[in-house]
């Protein structure tokens, strides 16, 4: 039997996908709030006949689609939380809940999803293993694969292998990113506090400024990466919240700073940590304030494994050619990493920029969109990948 045109399938498809992941864009949910959208996950899974599981890690639901023969269990994660933004483009299906955003294309994932479920049901007879559908809640720093993890999501039964993605803004529409080995850094999320002692603006020496404290800190980060890093790696430090005080003619008692670590290193992530620590503990001295560092998140990096690279990489070749295969990585991290610590697998990219449709702010912009056609290439990509596991006869 020759394998099925999964492009073709997810083609003809192309406007049901558009429409769900248009819907779920009008109406995004934060992580573990997503009862919208896990309510028509688990009901469309349900109609498909799988059978399926509600409320793992919170939100999170997974359909098993179990094949005609046994073989070995594919899984495949889709995040479906959006972001504490304000949309301001203008398109008709923009969010209609205020402050809330589909900033990172998790619905076009949830759409691509479930356009696989639906596809690969069809074919149930010729697969030899099984499927197993992942839709998992707060992707965005707040735990969401943790949370699926504990409820047991890679038991029961255990993946072989595991398959993610993410359509991709910094990539063209009609190129893929697959490649293995570190592809997205580790993550770590910290705050630091600097107590000093508030005063009168007009008597500064009667205080011990925090903001002042806290600014030379913020600066001296900055030189983490530059003199404390071998050139050769990569590692990132940003601040990217820096509160205090209240009115213009008061010297307020602290100031708190938040920011992040990323690199693909977890010996150079802790040294880099351990320098911002002491860096900010001791510059406060300086100033006569105290710092208190706190690590708010951690993430790991997502590591791929080999065999399952190839499958995506032939998958690829075949659905795109090989010539839009691009072998970049990124300093963005996805919890998707935790899973991958478990089980081997792959997590790629498919790219969604197109500058002639303004389709190119970056992820997490509130006029961030995507364009569409990548859920074509993502879902033919994936189904693909997972046939080269469960559907190695139809070659
Ligand atoms: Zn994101
Ligand atoms: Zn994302």
């Amino acid at each position: 039997m020759t394998r099925p045109d999964f492009k073709q399938e997810a083609q003809a498809l192309f406007d049901d996908m558009v429409a769900l992941r248009r819907d779920f864009h009008m109406h995004p949910e934060l992580g573990f709030q997503e009862h919208r959208t896990s309510g028509i996950v688990a009901d469309t899974l349900a109609g498909l006949g799988m059978e399926v599981q509600r409320g793992v890690g919170q939100t999170g639901v997974v359909g098993l689609l179990e094949g005609a023969k046994p073989g070995p269990v594919v899984m495949m994660r889709f995040d479906m939380d959006a972001l504490p933004i304000q949309e301001e483009s203008d398109i008709p299906y923009a969010s209609q809940n205020p402050g809330v955003m589909h900033a990172c294309g998790h619905d076009g994932h949830t759409a691509m999803g479930l356009t696989l479920a639906r596809i690969m049901t069809k074919y149930q007879d010729q697969i030899a293993g099984t499927l197993k559908f992942v839709f998992q809640p707060a992707e965005e720093g707040l735990g969401g694969a943790f949370a699926m993890i504990a409820d047991g999501v890679l038991e029961n039964p255990r993946p072989d292998v595991a398959f993610a993605m993410h359509v991709w803004t910094a990539t063209p529409y009609g190129k893929v990113r697959v490649r293995s080995g570190p592809v997205m850094a580790s993550s770590s999320v910290f705050s630091i506090t600097v107590q000093g002692r508030g005063g009168h603006g007009a008597a500064p020496h009667q205080a011990n400024d925090p903001i002042l404290a806290a600014a030379h800190i913020v600066t001296a980060l900055q030189s983490i990466v530059s003199r404390n890093t071998n050139p050769q790696d990569s590692v990132v430090v940003s601040i990217g919240q820096f509160s205090a005080g209240t009115t213009f003619n008061v010297i307020p008692d602290k100031a708190m700073l938040k920011g992040t670590v990323r690199s693909y290193n977890e010996e150079l992530h802790r040294q880099t940590y351990r320098r911002i620590l002491e860096m900010a503990v001791n510059m406060a001295t300086a100033f006569s304030c105290e710092a208190h560092m706190e690590t708010l998140a951690i993430v790991a990096a997502v590591n791929n494994a080999e065999e399952p690279t190839t499958a995506v990489y032939d998958a690829a070749a075949h659905v795109m050619g090989e010539e839009n295969i691009l072998d970049e990585r990124t300093m963005a991290s996805e919890d998707m990493g935790y899973m991958l610590e478990e089980v081997p697998g792959c997590y790629f990219f498919v790219g969604g920029q197109n500058e002639e449709l303004g389709f190119d702010y970056p992820h997490h912009h509130p006029k961030f969109n995507f364009d569409e056609r990548a859920l074509v290439d993502g879902v033919a990509v994936m189904a693909n990948a997972a046939a080269n596991y469960v559907m190695k006869n139809n070659a």
